[in-house]
């Protein structure tokens, strides 16, 4: 039975304890089988209302045993985030909870003035003048820091707007990316593994594959999915798919259980797929054009993103330009490259993107060369068995297609 398979169980709480203010069939007699087997128990929560307490009398009105100490809510973790980045000011989106969740932790909640970060979670009477004046906050230079980024969550009358959807809105009108604090992103489960000890046999349980199963995989965790529809992911690394699946908790107690082996495929999970470009340029002296790129400091082929309403080849002719100075034609192309495993970007900004990128080879027509400063420090040519020793991993293989004599694009 799944249940004996691990010591540490990450429960959420919406979709899996309960729904609104009624508990699902067997969550209780669940809870109360595996405290009986001695094993540990965290509730983990995106819901970022409530304190820790409020949770704990909630489950306890519901006849389920319970202490403080067990749950990790997105609020908690945020406050607990601030308090170690040393944030000691801070605008607060949310509930009175959650401001009292964040002032516990010796953390000033300001109503106006100067604050070190905004930070966004829910409350219904959330009014737009706050939304505006955190607006103002993070294009004045305060962090922007949200609870979660779930855009709804289950009621017993229907879907209920949450943190995500503010977070959207402020995200589009600041332009900036938030830290997000609650599940899929790490802060909760690195709090639980703290909490447990660095158990090594702890499973995430939840009703959400992008949130609590994507979640767990990112950290390293099995998860097991209680699924009252069927999902289903078509390709095999999906961070999503779960171990194991339940129709409710008390599954966990049965003796013919489903599991399967999740393996970290050897990248992140992207947030988006996107088509990109490459050139490969060599000059007279048979030498080829790298730039130093500014983002991560690595020397690579001059590339870019393909813009909505632009061919591959225009594409290309661009990033040169824009890149190098140079102005260039499309000779042939060299190979479509779409590994995930050396083809997902993780930037600074916590984005990643899965490329799907092109590569031509690429002459020179004209222009001089420059470095444009902004997303590349330096342009060079260099001789192709002397490359620099910090380039891009995947680039001295492309450049070998481009040197090797097929006729044909190589498919990677
Ligand atoms: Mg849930």
């Amino acid at each position: 039975m799944l249940a004996e398979k691990y010591d540490v169980f990450l429960i959420d709480l919406d979709g899996v304890m309960y729904i609104g203010d009624e508990l699902l069939p067997g969550s209780k007699e669940a809870i109360a089988e595996l405290r009986k087997m001695g094993k540990q128990i965290y509730f983990l929560t995106n819901d970022p209302r409530y304190l820790r307490q409020e949770f704990c009398e909630k489950l306890l009105r519901l006849g389920v045993s319970a202490h403080r100490e067990e749950f990790i809510t997105a609020g908690w973790a945020t406050a607990c985030y601030l308090s170690q980045h040393d944030i000691r000011q801070v605008q607060v989106i949310g509930t009175r909870s959650l401001q009292a969740e964040i002032a516990g932790k010796g953390i000033q909640v300001v109503k106006q003035g100067e604050c070190q970060a905004v930070v966004v979670g829910y409350c219904e009477h959330t009014a737009l003048g706050e939304i505006q004046q955190a607006v103002r906050q993070i294009e004045n230079g305060a962090q922007f820091i949200a609870t979660n980024s779930d855009i709804s969550f289950p009621g017993n009358k229907g879907r209920c707007l949450a943190t995500g959807s503010i977070v959207q809105v402020i995200q589009a009108a600041s332009g900036q990316r938030p830290v997000i604090i609650g599940k899929p992103y790490s802060t909760m489960f690195q709090l639980a593994l703290h909490k447990a000890g660095n158990h090594t046999r702890m499973v995430m349980i939840g009703d959400s594959p992008a949130i609590d199963i994507a979640g767990a995989h990112r950290n390293g965790l099995d998860a097991v999915l209680v699924e009252r529809e069927p999902h289903s992911y078509p390709v095999p690394a999906d961070y999503r798919i779960p171990n194991a699946r339940l129709n409710n908790l008390v599954d966990l107690f049965q003796f013919h259980s489903e599991y399967r082996e999740w393996r970290y495929p050897g990248f992140p999970w992207p947030d988006t797929i996107e088509p990109g470009v490459t050139a490969v340029i060599f000059n007279e002296h048979g030498k080829v054009l790298l730039v130093k790129r500014v983002d991560n400091g690595l020397w690579g082929l001059p590339s870019g993103h393909v813009e909505m309403a632009e061919t591959v080849t225009q594409a290309i002719v661009r990033e040169i330009h824009e890149e190098t100075g140079l102005c260039a034609a499309v000779e042939k192309l060299v190979g479509v490259y779409s590994e995930p495993a050396t083809q997902v970007f993780s930037y600074p900004s916590g984005k990643r993107t899965h490329f799907i990128t092109l590569c031509f080879l690429c002459s020179i027509s004209g222009g001089r060369l420059r470095a444009d400063n902004s997303e590349v420090s330096r342009v060079a040519f260099f001789d192709i068995d002397a490359l620099p020793t910090k380039l891009l991993p995947m680039h001295p293989q492309w450049l070998n297609d481009a040197l090797g004599k097929a006729d044909l694009a190589q498919i990677r």
